[in-house]
């Protein structure tokens, strides 16, 4: 008997629960909540029809403290899973220690004034969790997610001695929008908009955001264009494996799309710094957000394909090697499954594989964790058998740029 509760009624929260509902004997009773009901009257709806299964859900604030412990207390689940925002990290993990449950997100805290991307307030959190016996497990989607069990594979099986690293996430599907994000707008456009970083030798190298860019082929979608970024597991990445020299984020963007954006940037409309409006303070990009089309709905339009990956370069055995291990994902299969497009997909999956490597017991154990921390091997089973399948190829040569 396991109940979990899920909290955040999105894209990814849809897509999890799905998941959660398909797997009735681990997932024996189901919360959803959110900060709007109807975001999850329709989810439960959704579930009902297509997998006849019935879903509790709740209304709840999950940037109140008081509110979410008495939810936690209210419903008695064994586990918390967080897809609302990273916003909401901290007051979540907070409420979760009051009431002695476990917890899984899948993003890094975010303070709302300041793109940061760190990870340093959820680890702070660590001895707090161990001295009361529970787990957190921190980033348990794609990228951040399957790219640290990626990694922690690649080192136990493929390159014993890893040298560096490259994590390439290519979205190669067309929603038909003239502008659109494919998760959480204003997440989204803060990640992309932040300076580039990339580690070396032991030291963070920072660059504009944007600047880099490389064309790589990608497999089962082609040429693409992608741009170096910061992304928040290299911090956790870079930590546990001090061996990696150089380790590197890469994300795909259209030409039309990176047209937009710059637009919008220069007219402000992606500043996180309040403005006054009509006597009443607004963020431009949470208006933004506002506007955009909401990346739930965009399974209905959306084909194509994602391929997330590591590129791993460093010795096995006494010989170089280099690695690529990815998983291609399709827009369109994802929606006739689970009525979602494949961003939401591939990131509610792995929530739902963290959360039943915990239940199960198979990863539990008391303190703060990234992915790469634990054993890939039973995450890396769940990923084929519940719709991410990956594989690897070997390439001739370590990446030449
Ligand atoms: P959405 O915006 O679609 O969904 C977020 C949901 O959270 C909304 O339904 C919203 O509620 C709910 N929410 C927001 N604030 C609160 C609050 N204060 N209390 C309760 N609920 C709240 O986002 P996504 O589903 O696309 O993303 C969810 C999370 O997954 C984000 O943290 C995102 O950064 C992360 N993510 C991680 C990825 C990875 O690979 N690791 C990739 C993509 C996303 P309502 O509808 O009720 O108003």
């Amino acid at each position: 008997m396991s109940h979990v509760l899920v909290i955040g009624a999105g894209g990814v929260g849809s897509v999890a629960v799905h998941k959660m509902a398909m797997l009735g004997e681990r997932f024996t009773k189901i919360t959803l909540a959110s900060r709007r009901l109807s975001s999850c009257e329709a989810i439960q709806k959704a579930v009902a029809e297509r997998l006849g299964r019935e879903i509790h859900i709740a209304q709840v604030d999950a940037d109140n403290v008081m509110e979410t412990t008495a939810l936690i207390e209210k419903t008695q689940p064994d586990l918390v899973v967080n897809l609302a925002l990273p916003y909401q990290d901290l007051a979540i993990m907070d409420a979760c220690l009051a009431t002695g449950v476990h917890y899984l997100d899948t993003a890094n805290y975010e303070p709302r004034d300041e793109a940061k991307f760190e990870y340093h307030w959820q680890w702070a959190y660590q001895d707090r969790f161990a001295e009361k016996g529970l787990m957190a497990l921190l980033g348990s989607g794609f990228d951040p997610g399957v790219t640290n069990v990626f990694t922690a594979y690649i080192q136990k099986h493929l390159v014993s001695d890893m040298k560096t690293l490259d994590i390439l996430d290519c979205n190669g599907g067309d929603h038909g929008q003239a502008f659109a994000t494919n998760f959480n707008p204003e997440i989204n456009i803060r990640e992309i908009t932040a300076p580039a970083r990339h580690w070396a030798k032991g030291a963070w190298v920072e660059s504009p955001a944007l600047a880099h860019k490389q064309a790589y082929a990608f497999p089962e979608v082609g040429e693409r264009n992608m741009y170096l970024m910061y992304h928040e597991e290299l911090e956790s990445l870079s930590k546990h494996y001090p061996e990696i020299e150089r380790a590197r984020f890469w994300m795909t963007f259209g030409e039309a799309y990176l047209t937009h954006l710059e637009v919008l940037q220069n007219v402000g409309m992606t500043a996180i710094e309040p403005v006054l409006f009509e006597g009443k303070e607004i963020v431009p990009l949470q208006f933004l957000k506002a506007v955009l089309p909401d990346p739930g709905d965009l399974g209905k339009t959306t084909s194509g394909k994602t391929c997330i990956g590591n590129i791993v370069s460093g010795q096995h055995e006494g010989a170089e090697r280099t690695v690529y291990l990815y998983n291609n994902c399709d827009h369109e299969a994802c929606f006739a499954e689970v009525g979602s497009q494949a961003v939401s997909y591939t990131t509610g999956v792995p929530a739902m594989i963290g959360a039943a490597l915990m239940l199960d017991g198979t990863w539990m154990q008391p303190g703060v964790f990234n992915l790469e921390q634990l054993d890939p091997d039973p995450f890396m089973a769940m990923l084929t058998q519940h719709g991410l399948p990956w594989q690897h190829v070997e390439l001739d040569a370590p990446l030449s740029f």
